[in-house]
């Protein structure tokens, strides 16, 4: 028998799966997306859980987690494994569960140390899997729609399929995928499948099985009743081989389900006034205080305040898909104009020693960190004139979003969410909030830094950009509710025949 079907105003019962989730753990942009959708959903009266890993540390920075009874005890493989469950209530109608596992999950990273990748991520993370899976099934607030991101959970929808269609769990909750980056895939010897403890007939090219390997986003691909990516402009493009990635024809196959909805920003986190990490306040009635944050941000990355010059900036993973391979020779040939320029990052050693250099090439002029640091990202975002975002792929990006509503007239390349974020004049003049370029080459960012330096000259049209960037709203209302019908949608999809 088929349960009525929900109205459009009935609250929702959702379980969101993801490896990070800001302020727990965060690598990137995941973290803060599942963060704040969590909170948005929760806001909006849905009934929300989050689960996660219990990642190093979390419990030292949240005291008040409180450790459940509760038992896993999970086949893995040949083996039996058991974890612990703690949660954290950071708001009304929202849970953050936290899967324990000491050696699992206790270690200096979450998925690599100096630049290798853990030896067991295929048994960690389908162990966190079954884990979801485990939680989907026994918490007593019966969550409907599971919503997994990114290849660590991508396993999620598989296991819930098999559970509803051959073990007999026929309420077993509709799932969705969120791919933020298509690039990393979760990609394992083929035997490690042995560890989902599934049928191997699921290990087929249209499912789990990719040249032999395990494919563990592809498996989600293939199963989630729902898929969406995080802009509109990226969904369409992962339809095409340029950027799809090997996957791009089962996302045709796929795309009757595949929608793209925009990262919201979290404008309480993302705020230019009373900012714990910004030294002064400002607003788009009253710019004055960005000149006192770019200031102190020179002093603080050791840079001469005077004589004024515009000021660049980059915080990003030192990774291919962030452009700097172009950023790097465009910086070469542009540092011989009036300009400065800092970068926060950490990833690749390659990138970070050519930034290095770069550095040493020019010391009054561009200062770098290597590292995380979650307040002078805040501070670059607010303290510069312009910020470089030269992505060769960029499935959302928050970074441009972040600068918009910081004042900060982003540079971006027209990709993905940058071309869906970021108005250049040639689309508008009236609403113009930043500088597009198209092709990847150094010679095209330089040509954008050339007009950046001359809208730098012209303080009145520099103006109108911040203004029509810091109003631009990109605020998780929006975002969440498109979600909302993308979960009702997964439900309809197992209601009456
Ligand atoms: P991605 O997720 O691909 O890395 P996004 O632009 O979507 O890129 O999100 C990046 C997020 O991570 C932003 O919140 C950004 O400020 C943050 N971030 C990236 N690198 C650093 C760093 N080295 N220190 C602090 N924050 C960083």
């Amino acid at each position: 028998m088929s349960e009525p079907r929900a109205s459009a105003s009935t609250p929702l019962r959702l379980l969101l799966a993801s490896s990070e989730v800001h302020p727990y753990s965060k690598t990137g942009g995941l973290a803060d997306m599942t963060g704040a959708l969590g909170r948005a959903l929760a806001r909006a009266g849905h009934r929300v859980g989050i689960v996660k890993p219990l990642f190093r540390g979390v419990r030292e920075r949240f005291p008040d987690l409180q450790r459940r009874d509760w038992r896993f005890d999970l086949p893995l493989g040949d083996r039996r494994v058991d974890a612990e469950l703690w949660v954290h209530e950071p708001q009304p109608g929202l849970t953050v569960y936290f899967i324990g596992h000491g050696a699992y999950f206790d270690r200096e990273g979450l998925y690599n140390e100096n630049g290798v990748d853990y030896a067991d991520n295929a048994e960690r993370f389908i162990f966190f899997c079954k884990c979801v899976v485990h939680l989907a099934r026994y918490l007593p607030w019966q969550p409907e729609v599971v919503h997994v991101h990114d290849w660590q959970t991508a396993l999620v929808p598989l296991l819930l399929m098999h559970l509803r269609t051959r073990e007999g769990w026929a309420t077993a909750p509709r799932t969705c995928l969120t791919i933020h980056n298509l690039a990393y895939q979760g990609i394992f010897p083929g035997a490690t499948y042995a560890l989902t403890n599934l049928p191997w007939d699921y290990f087929r090219a249209d499912c789990a099985e990719a040249y032999g390997q395990l494919n563990c986003l592809k498996a989600g691909i293939a199963t989630a009743d729902r898929l969406t990516t995080v802009s509109p402009r990226y969904a369409r493009e992962i339809l095409t081989e340029e950027f799809g990635e090997g996957l791009a024809w089962l996302l045709r196959r796929r795309q009757a389900h595949l929608r793209g909805i925009l990262n919201g920003v979290d404008y309480e986190e993302w705020n230019t006034e009373r900012n714990p990490h910004l030294p002064a306040s400002y607003s788009v009635r009253d710019l004055s205080g960005k000149a006192v944050v770019k200031a102190a941000l020179l002093r603080e990355m050791g840079l001469p305040v005077e004589p004024p010059l515009p000021l660049f900036g980059s915080v990003t993973r030192l990774a291919e898909q962030k452009g700097l391979d172009i950023l790097l020779p465009a910086l070469h040939e542009m540092l011989a104009a009036p300009m400065r320029f800092v970068l926060l990052g950490s990833g690749d050693p390659g990138y970070a020693e050519a930034l290095r250099r770069l550095q040493a090439r020019y010391p009054d002029r561009v200062a770098v960190r290597i590292g995380f640091d979650a307040g002078l990202a805040h501070r670059i975002e607010a303290g510069c004139d312009f910020y470089l975002m030269p992505s060769r792929f960029e499935p959302c990006g928050l970074n441009q979003m972040y600068s918009l509503r910081y004042g900060t007239v982003p540079i971006v390349r027209a990709v993905g969410g940058l071309d869906d974020s970021v108005i250049d004049a040639r689309e508008s003049v009236a609403r113009a909030n930043g500088i597009k370029f198209h092709e990847y080459s150094a010679a095209a960012l330089a040509h954008a830094i050339r007009k950046a330096l001359v809208l730098y000259q012209h303080p009145d049209l520099l103006r109108r950009y911040q203004r029509n960037g810091m109003n631009a709203d990109f605020s998780w209302d929006r975002t969440a509710a498109a979600y909302v019908e993308v979960y009702r949608e997964a439900c309809a999809c197992g209601a009456a025949p």
